[in-house]
């Protein structure tokens, strides 16, 4: 469901959503207010949560992967993991931010903007599917998907050894 937002320039419940484009792991809905022309690009929640996620968990491996040596990663190193982490937090923080200085006002009725104007992506329909979500069911994504394929490579390991040793 497409929604009104209030703009925050002018502080009218205006913002509507003009078009919806794909990139290359999420879908970018851009607004405009019509009154004060301001426009606004948001990063639906449940993709906002699945980055979050992706990127703790990558953050997470390297982290372990630095520390646990005997050796101390070195300063450069050491700043390159930092950047990264400062990173992660501040593309998410502004994303969020996004969504709470705009409030949804209403719920359009019927959708203003055709869908999707990239309509070649490969993975159109589960991205689009994911953002219906919100946050936590974005930060939970990624972590299923990883039980999932885990659970199907222990389930064939598991038939391999009781049928075909
Ligand atoms: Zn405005």
């Amino acid at each position: 469901m497409q929604k009104i937002r209030q703009c925050t320039n002018c502080n009218k419940p205006s913002m509507m959503p003009v078009s919806r484009k794909m990139q290359i792991y999420n879908s970018v809905l851009n607004y405009e207010c019509p009154e004060c022309h301001t426009k606004l690009e948001l990063v639906p929640m449940a993709s906002i949560g699945i980055q979050f996620m992706v990127g703790l968990l990558a953050i997470g491996v390297w982290g372990a992967i630095l520390f646990s040596g005997s050796m101390m990663p070195g300063t450069i190193t050491f700043a390159i993991f930092g950047i990264a982490v400062l990173t992660l937090l501040a593309m998410t923080i502004t994303n969020i931010l996004k969504h709470r200085r705009n409030p949804v006002c209403a719920d359009l009725e019927a959708p203003l903007v055709q869908e999707v104007e990239a309509s070649a992506h490969i993975a159109k329909r589960p991205i689009l599917w994911m953002e219906k979500f919100g946050f936590l069911a974005g930060l939970i994504m990624p972590i299923l998907l990883i039980a999932v394929v885990l659970g199907i490579s222990a389930a064939i390991g598991y038939i391999n050894f009781t049928y075909f040793n």
